[in-house]
């Protein structure tokens, strides 16, 4: 099928491309367009070449699963396609509506003129899956805007709407309105007086007031140190920074040349294809493998019981996508905070220009508090997010049962209980299921879709499309203790504590941690989050309790993290900042003595292992049972929900990128030294010993345990 539409008006060629959904530049593509460029070069009657695009998108960049195919000597690429307009004679314009990204924005770079629509947006981010743009982007970019602002947009990989993008110099010139018809004036306009503009021909400044070219070692000294480094995240934004160094220092072939070699080496590379794995498995999270198709239901209406930290965060996801919520808090002090927390979010999205006072009112307005369960009543969907106490939470769902009317659905946002047990007590479970949204919910962009034994397809499809709305990556979890994510960190404590009651230092740990690219470590995350949390958790599951008796002392002594001042650290009045404490490692020593465990020595390797393959162990027992659907679902709860460093893929993608045999070799070793907790999980063993790996694990169906 072909996927350029070919059209003439006045000597002007009109290609439209048409690949739906965003138009990707695939190879299949290029191949097409490519003789399409050369034919309008040959056409004498052919004055001028506007590019358009279909779909609602001018393009939303290269096809990413064509970057794990490799090229055959026939293959063609946006890159031959923008080499031949290079070449070219005619003059081109880019008319853009709606997205210009990636490869969309590299073609409109190798014309001579860009117009969009106001509601457009163009950027370049392919930074995002570990790459640098491939297609000229590092080279043309710096010689329209300037080598510093364009190395500041591909590095953040920004998508700048079109009045912004005009106003940096990216586009020409923007319009409501037909923007081909647009393209088509300005292109008549620029045959009438100059007719080229290639940005080849330009030389790229630093755009830095008061600085020359002379300065560019300095500049790019600086962009180095202020990203990540090379073999923690960085790998990609330091290459993309000496494409941009080409871009200003050498001829405009040459730098071409530059920017294919390095973007060749990126493709390659394991961070790039982590985070490709990343991209793809979050495209995967709403198909359910056995789901019978099922129309999801209208949620127009939503209710949220317990307006604390949670609720009120889960209320303002509503608000922000246009749902009105009410929300039920019987304490006035509460619900007084709760308000302040709505309204201040608000108020810092104006006073950061990200939203207007009309908008931040309107959604300011759509969030109700109240102390009476009735005005519930017409509402699609209710969440509860009360104390984490079995009764309260019981007593709550009988109450709403009585009042929601019967088509609405009841979901409870618990991080530890049993959604079965809850959705028994009312005459809807199939209309039941939890939905594990993570602090700040606002913010946090995973959710765990948690169904229950009696949960209906309908209320699962329901969740899922009601996941898309809120913009929150939903991952289908069963009901298993602690969900996909809670359950795995459970492990990963489990090893965290063993370590610090055999004599390595919290701050080691979580230095080992954060090297290998978590956000923060595990005795800061335990700081944060509180450990009265934690030792709540172990009072109703004692087979949570550690070998050593020290979270209860630290319970005990009032040390719960960042809430009290000290925990595993301590902290300054103001200040997150955490700072190493003595006196809690001597806690710990006496609490490990007293346990009978003796210190040991423990390398950064091991401490590595400990944790990370903690988490793979586990992750491998919840797909075997069905909790988990796919290995990229635990890898985007993990990086989404817990900081996992998206480079490494996720637990499961790290397991193959290190090799699944080598983790489980190193599992029996600690099983064999550290005791039973590391049984190698069944499916582990099993891809071990076949040589396979996790991604070509297929999931089961949909089970209903
Ligand atoms: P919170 O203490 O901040 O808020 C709970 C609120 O519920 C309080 O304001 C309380 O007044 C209200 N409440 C109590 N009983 C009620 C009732 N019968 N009717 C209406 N309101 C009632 O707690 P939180 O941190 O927001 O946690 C709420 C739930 O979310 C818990 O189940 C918790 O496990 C879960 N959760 C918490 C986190 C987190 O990081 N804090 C993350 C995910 C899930």
């Amino acid at each position: 099928m072909s996927q350029i539409v070919t059209a003439d008006r006045d000597g002007i060629r009109i290609l439209t491309l048409d690949n739906p959904p965003v138009n990707a530049l695939s190879f299949a593509l290029s191949a097409e367009l490519l003789p399409l460029v050369r034919a309008a070069e040959d056409d004498a009657n052919v004055r001028a070449v506007i590019f358009s695009g279909a779909n609602g998108i001018f393009s939303g960049g290269a096809d990413v699963n064509d970057f794990a195919t490799e090229p055959t000597p026939e293959t063609k690429t946006i890159r031959d396609v923008i080499a031949a307009i290079e070449r070219g004679k005619k003059t081109y314009v880019a008319a853009i509506d709606g997205n210009a990204l990636g490869g969309g924005l590299e073609l409109s770079l190798a014309c001579d003129y860009r117009i969009a629509t106001t509601r457009s947006k163009v950027g370049l981010p392919e930074i995002k899956l570990g790459l640098l743009p491939g297609a000229g982007g590092t080279q043309r970019l710096p010689r329209l805007i300037g080598a510093q602002a364009a190395m500041q947009m591909m590095l953040k990989g920004e998508s700048v709407a079109a009045d912004e993008a005009k106003k940096r110099g990216v586009l020409d010139e923007v319009v409501e309105g037909n923007v081909v018809d647009a393209a088509f004036g300005l292109a008549c306009r620029a045959l009438e007086k100059e007719p080229k503009r290639r940005l080849s021909q330009r030389q790229a400044e630093l755009g830095i007031p008061g600085l020359t070219a002379n300065a560019l070692p300095f500049v790019a000294a600086q962009a180095h140190k202020m990203v990540p480094p090379e073999d923690n995240g960085g790998f990609a934004a330091h290459k993309l920074i000496d494409a941009v160094e080409a871009a200003v220092e050498l001829p405009f072939g040459r730098g071409i040349a530059r920017e294919a070699r390095l973007f060749d080496e990126l493709v390659r590379s394991a961070p790039s294809a982590a985070l490709r794995h990343v991209f793809f498995a979050e495209r995967e999270l709403g198909k359910i493998p056995g789901l019978p198709a099922a129309e999801p239901m209208k949620i127009e209406r939503a209710g949220v019981v317990g307006g604390g930290l949670m609720g009120t965060g889960i209320a303002i996801t509503f608000a922000n996508a246009g749902i009105p919520v009410t929300v039920v808090e019987p304490s006035d002090e509460a619900t007084e905070r709760g308000k302040q927390m709505v309204f201040g979010m608000y108020m810092n999205q104006v006073q950061k220009g990200r939203m207007t006072q009309e908008e931040a009112w309107k959604r300011g307005q759509s969030v109700v508090y109240t102390d009476d369960y009735a005005e519930l009543a017409d509402c699609d969907v209710v969440i509860e997010a009360v104390f984490e106490n079995m009764d309260v939470k019981k007593d709550v769902f009988k109450k709403l049962d009585g009042i929601v009317k019967p088509s609405a659905i009841l979901a409870t946002n618990t991080s530890t209980l049993d959604v079965d047990e809850m959705a028994a007590v009312t005459q809807r479970p199939e209309q039941f299921l939890g939905l594990h949204f993570f602090a700040p919910a606002n913010i946090m962009q995973l959710l765990e879709i948690v169904r229950g034994k009696r949960t209906s397809p309908q209320t699962l499809a329901t969740a899922i499309a009601l996941g898309k709305t809120l913009r929150k990556k939903g991952v289908v979890s069963g009901n298993e203790f602690g969900f996909i994510g809670n359950r795995m960190l459970f492990d990963y404590s489990r090893e965290a504590m063993a370590l610090a009651e055999e004599g390595v230092p919290p701050y080691r740990i979580d230095a080992v941690m954060k090297d290998f690219g978590f956000a923060m470590g595990p005795f800061a995350m335990f700081d944060l989050s509180g450990l009265d949390v934690f030792w709540h958790i172990q009072q109703a599951k004692t087979e949570m309790k550690g070998r050593s008796n020290i979270v209860d002392r630290m319970y005990r002594e009032k040390r719960i993290g960042q809430k009290s001042g000290k925990g595993f650290y301590r902290y300054e009045k103001g200040n997150r900042e955490p700072i190493r404490d003595e006196e809690a490692e001597k806690i710990l020593a006496e609490e490990a003595a007293a346990a009978g465990i003796a210190p040991r020595e423990a390398g950064d390797d091991e401490i590595r292992k400990r944790l990370v393959y903690a988490l793979v162990n586990v992750g491998a027992d919840l797909l075997a049972r069905g909790v988990a659907l796919r290995p990229g679902d635990i890898d985007i709860v993990y990086v989404y929900g817990y900081g996992f460093p998206p480079h490494h893929g996720g637990p499961m993608w790290y397991a193959d990128e290190v090799g699944v045999k080598s983790v489980y070799d190193d599992v029996l070793r600690f099983q064999k030294e550290f005791g039973d907790q590391w049984r190698p999980a069944p499916l582990l063993a099993e891809i071990a010993q076949s040589g396979g790996t996790f991604a070509a694990y297929t999931s089961k169906e949909l089970v209903h345990a």
